[in-house]
């Protein structure tokens, strides 16, 4: 395993750009858990749709989401994907073009999924979603070291498993995560606090519903202009584990728009407009839509390393959808952060290269 992953390292460096046009002053960040890259290139999935045994609403799917061909079946799922996004900034991981993005961890499953893209390193002995402290740094833990971020870097999520991933103990980065309250200093802030509490309490307790942290992320960012941010949306993984593909198309959809909502908010706030990059990914890929596999991710689930991501902003290059033949990681993100910002990001441990945005 050693020996593959610092042939990896090497491998990835050949790949690695230090140039950048123009650097950002911010970067937010927002993944949306196990979103499989077949639902961002093909939009519904034509099996899913019309499969007699499902026990999701079929008819609801195909009057929602359903069209004739792959191009507007993805345009009717992520609108924001593939007007904006594909025209501004770049899309990556249509594996029919040839285009891969992978986990570099071998586990396929969130917390080796985000430690890798925060901290740049695939590190196998991040092996569960336990309630433990990240050991390793994260680039936000990094950046927030500098005065520049300093109190300037937040996370809001609907897992409870951030303040471990992000070590608010160690790093001190704010972090509002599973039902976690804002301080209620304002109006706002104590009906966002009640507004969760009345939401169904789906997910066993430990993770609110997408559209509360959605809400409390739109706040956060109007009113903290925090300059590092990332938003977390479970959604989608819960849904699907469930096997009910109906909601969790509905979450890909809800997650698209609250992304296009972000970047309006980027282009008409003055803070950070014109130097702020958004960045877009998901933590794992899932099975294939035959035999169920769509549901589950992990290991022993073939094709659950399969990811996507996507960005559009300062310093990103409007490359449209990706066609190159090449294979890109997850794990690389952490580094494509600091140099977004003109930084370079240098934990203790080893880090993947930035990708080539430009
Ligand atoms: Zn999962």
């Amino acid at each position: 395993m050693k020996r593959t992953t610092t042939a990896l390292f090497c491998c990835l460096f050949a790949f690695c750009s230090l140039v950048q046009a123009q650097k950002a002053e911010n970067v937010i960040v927002v993944m949306m858990d196990g979103l499989r890259w077949q639902e961002i290139f093909h939009g519904a999935d034509s099996l899913l749709c019309f499969d007699t045994t499902a026990t999701y609403n079929r008819k609801y799917i195909q009057h929602r989401f359903w069209a004739a061909t792959e191009k507007d079946r993805r345009e009717k799922l992520t609108p924001f994907f593939w007007t904006t996004l594909v025209s501004q900034g770049f899309i990556a991981g249509n594996r029919d073009l040839g285009n891969q993005v992978n986990n570099a961890n071998k586990w396929w499953f969130s917390y080796p999924g985000y430690n890798e893209t925060f901290t740049g390193f695939p590190d196998s002995s991040v092996d569960s979603n336990d309630k433990i402290y990240n050991k390793n740094e994260t680039v936000f833990e990094y950046l927030n070291k500098q005065a520049a971020f300093k109190g300037k870097t937040a996370v809001v999520g609907s897992w409870d498993l951030f303040s471990y991933i992000f070590n608010e103990k160690r790093s001190g980065i704010y972090v509002n995560d599973g039902f976690r309250e804002l301080p209620g200093i304002n109006a706002k802030e104590k009906e966002l606090n009640t507004w969760q509490q009345y939401m169904p309490d789906l997910f066993h307790g430990g993770e609110r519903m997408d559209a509360a942290t959605a809400a409390i992320a739109m706040y956060y960012l109007k009113q903290h202009h925090p300059r590092l941010f990332f938003l977390s949306l479970g959604d989608t993984d819960e849904f699907a584990h469930a096997g009910e593909y109906d909601f969790y198309l509905d979450a890909v959809y809800h997650a698209d728009q609250w992304i296009k909502e972000i970047w309006e908010l980027i282009q008409s706030d003055p803070f950070y407009k014109g130097k702020t990059a958004l960045l877009i990914t998901t933590d794992h890929g899932r099975g294939l839509a035959t035999g169920g596999g769509w549901k589950h991710h992990g290991d022993k689930i073939p094709h659950a390393n399969e990811i996507w991501m996507a960005g559009i902003g300062t310093g990103i290059k409007a490359r449209g959808e990706l066609t190159d033949k090449e294979t890109t990681y997850q794990g690389q993100i952490a580094a494509t952060i600091a140099e977004l910002l003109g930084r370079k990001f240098q934990p203790a441990h080893q880090v993947l290269p930035a990708l080539k945005l430009q």
